[in-house]
């Protein structure tokens, strides 16, 4: 199977029924370049920034960063890089800036709320990804955790200013796409509102079970009641889904249900376009995707919607899996 898996490097990702569908890798480590690359990977789908926050004991400087980063973009050679914003906080801490305690961190000072509060972090941060990508149209910035058009406003004077400096230093640059993760989940709601003004949008399937379950999947106490396709969470997946058709905002899904084979059927039923995950589990979503019919994954997006049993609807789609071979 590995060298099959292997043997499918350049080939689409795409269904029986000639349904094609991006694949990308998530990343944050200079180490993962190569696997990414040779997994086929159709670029970086979530550049996470605070793993290369986390070497080293202090803030990476901006030239620093700018080396990190540029090492991906020529890596993927003008493939699309969507780099996220340093999201630090709640279960994620920089060991040189630990943030004091709080009792709710997962609700607290984290994401973009936390970059918003540090300007020149971030300031730094967007400088350094468009100075590593000048030159190239791959830049994509992600921001984490946004919740309100407050958070979307600011952010863009942070950008204009940003590539106004450095526009004033002689570096050419494209502008940038600009997109946010879908994971509070009350950035679903706000997606017709936001929709002009944001160039894509990334459904974060792990904050957002997090958050629409209340559960933490780190506390072992309740960790075995999370579960990524619980109904409430394939609805509003579904939902944003939809959302994204209407408003024509392309999107993705990079938490860890895009490796999910299970989930990836019912995501495959929505008719998503773009899904990033892990290079080691990439080869294995591409056979799956080769090996069936959207029409069919439309059916048991279909029975499963009208499940209310987690593990009813992993045992149907389980089943349904097997019928096929
Ligand atoms: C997510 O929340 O699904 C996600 C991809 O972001 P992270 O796992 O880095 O919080
Ligand atoms: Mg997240």
């Amino acid at each position: 199977v590995t060298i099959k898996l292997h043997s499918l490097k350049t080939l689409a990702a795409i269904t029986l029924d000639h349904y094609e569908v991006e694949l990308l890798t998530n990343t944050g480590l200079l180490a993962d370049i190569t696997p990414g690359v040779k997994s086929g990977a159709q670029g970086v789908g979530l550049y996470r920034t605070e793993i290369p926050f986390m070497v080293g004991d202090s803030f990476p400087s901006e030239d620093e960063q700018v080396r990190v980063y540029r090492r991906v973009f020529e890596a993927y050679e003008g493939k699309p890089v969507y780099m996220r914003t340093l999201d630090i906080g709640g279960d994620k801490q920089l060991p040189y800036f630990p943030i004091r305690h709080e009792d709710n961190p997962a609700l607290g000072w984290r994401g973009i709320r936390f970059t918003l509060d540090n300007i020149q972090l971030l300031m730094t941060q967007v400088r350094a990804m468009l100075r590593a990508s000048s030159g190239m149209k791959s830049l994509h910035i992600l921001l984490p955790m946004v919740t309100s058009s407050h958070e979307l406003t600011q952010f863009s004077i942070v950008l204009k200013d940003a590539y106004t400096q450095l526009q004033a230093d002689g570096l050419s640059m494209h502008w940038p796409k600009v997109g946010i993760m879908i994971e509070v989940p009350a950035a679903v709601s706000q997606i017709p509102l936001w929709a002009n003004r944001l160039d894509f949008i990334s459904i974060g399937s792990n904050d957002l079970s997090q958050y629409l379950l209340a559960l933490d999947r780190n506390n072992p106490h309740v960790a075995d009641r999370y579960d990524h396709v619980h109904p409430a969470v394939i609805h509003e997946v579904y939902r944003t889904v939809q959302l994204a058709k209407q408003y024509q905002l392309p999107l993705s899904l990079c938490g860890e249900m895009a490796s999910d084979p299970i989930a990836v059927v019912l995501l495959m039923g929505m008719g998503i376009q773009r899904l990033s995950m892990s290079a080691a589990k990439l080869p294995r979503i591409k056979w799956l995707i080769r090996n069936i019919e959207v029409q069919w994954a439309q059916q048991i997006l279909a029975d499963c919607l009208l499940l209310d049993d987690v593990d009813d609807i992993r045992c149907h789609i389980q089943q349904a899996m097997k019928d096929k071979g």
